[in-house]
């Protein structure tokens, strides 16, 4: 028998706030009534600030963070259209194989894992491809495989700077409501998330913005789609309703996931992410182990991946973690399964709860004989934390 809570310290699905979990214990609906668009219209709107664009329109999906990938692909791009990529883990491998699946030509840049978007390459590509055959950039945010973090805006000073007009498509399931987004300044044509991580949500609903340029595509594109076509959704969300039964009882979570984040502020939410991520890093180094993030310009604020040394299995701390102690770490994925264990630390999340898990942390690597100063790690976040200023004190300067 496992008493008190389950520390979950995954990337997602992340910690549920209490308001979140009271908003979504309603009576199922009507989701035809005449008053729905009252609840939904807002809804849309607000979704916006959250991707802060203001000439873009927002998608809600009753489908996971992938169907988003779907969506953005099947609606704008054909068959053999070619798109420009890059891996660097598990998510934007994935994102590449349904590119594939779907029959588009990708040129995916190899990326030592630990590293993110490769902007010399993407510049050297986007520049050689002077009849603009590529239509389409893909970039992931937030590598939530190995906790490396892209500039985006990086991308699209690129694609400005060459005058090039493929779109920009970014996978923010592992950012957006918890990094630094700005849809409408970084000129980003898709971009996908899911409710389950910075929405602090149940898995279940893919969040999605697109550009009126990606918008335009539709016409012209060859790929197949039906339950994902912006169309059906333009046409019902512009009268506040869906093509289809919308998700209700995760919408009302949805709204107040969006009340509680215009509440923080979206700034301060960025600024306690960063804080608190600021308290991981100084743990890792403390312990003596290595962020699988290659340096201070990848750090994710939303999960650190942490390499164990040679010749312990980054599975055996997970396992005594959740067995020994209840405590739920991310695993290693494809080429680091074994090498890495993450700890998340994104969504509904403070100080406290950081610390739970770095002491939870800290009991498996000493029952796997991973050698370091207990507390070393509790301890040099406990010094970060009292000796920054809090979310609050930091984004007000
Ligand atoms: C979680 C995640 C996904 C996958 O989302 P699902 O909701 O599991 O479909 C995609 N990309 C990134 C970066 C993620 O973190």
């Amino acid at each position: 028998m496992k008493i008190g809570y389950n520390g979950l310290a995954v990337p997602g699905p992340t910690n549920m706030p209490f308001q979140i979990r009271k908003a979504m214990d309603v009576a199922l609906q009507d989701h035809r009534a005449p008053d729905f668009p009252e609840f939904t219209k807002p809804l849309f709107e607000d979704l916006k600030k959250v991707f802060k664009t203001e000439t873009g329109r927002v998608f809600v999906y009753p489908c996971s963070g992938t169907g988003g990938w779907e969506a953005a692909i099947t609606n704008t791009l054909s068959e053999g259209d070619k798109v420009l990529a890059s891996v660097f883990g598990q998510f934007s491998l994935l994102w590449v194989d349904l590119c594939q699946r779907f029959g588009l030509e990708v040129d995916a840049i190899d990326v030592e894992w630990g590293k993110g978007v490769p902007l010399d390459e993407y510049r050297e590509k986007l520049a050689a491809d002077r009849n603009h055959e590529i239509k389409a950039v893909l970039a992931t945010h937030n590598e939530t495989a190995t906790g490396v973090t892209s500039d985006i805006a990086g991308i699209r000073a690129i694609l400005d700077d060459l005058g090039h007009p493929a779109l920009l498509f970014v996978d923010g399931v592992s950012s957006v409501a918890s990094i630094d987004f700005r849809m409408e300044e970084w000129g980003v044509d898709v971009i996908v998330s899911g409710s389950q991580k910075g929405f602090m949500m149940p898995t279940g609903l893919a969040v999605i913005g697109v550009s009126q340029k990606a918008i335009d595509m539709g016409p012209s594109a060859g790929l197949k789609r039906c339950f994902f076509d912006f169309r059906d959704m333009i046409t019902t969300n512009d009268q506040g309703y869906f093509p289809y039964t919308p998700a209700a009882t995760l919408l009302h979570g949805l709204r107040a996931s969006i009340d509680m984040l215009m509440e923080e502020g979206l700034e301060n939410v960025f600024a306690r992410h960063h804080r608190l991520a600021g308290g991981v890093r100084a743990a890792v180094d403390a312990w003596g182990l290595r962020n699988c993030a290659q340096g201070p310009e990848w750090h994710s604020d939303t999960v650190t991946a942490i390499l164990v040394p040679e010749g312990f299995d980054a599975n055996d701390v997970i396992q005594t973690a959740y067995q020994k102690y209840n405590l739920s770490l991310g695993a290693g994925l494809n080429k680091v399964a074994g090498k890495v264990f993450r700890i998340g630390h994104l969504g509904w999340l403070n100080e406290i709860m950081v610390l739970q898990s770095l002491g939870g942390v800290e009991m498996a690597l000493r029952d796997v004989g991973i050698p370091f100063e207990p507390g070393a790690g509790v301890g040099a976040a406990v010094k970060h934390f009292t000796e920054t200023s809090s979310a609050m004190q930091l984004a007000a300067e």
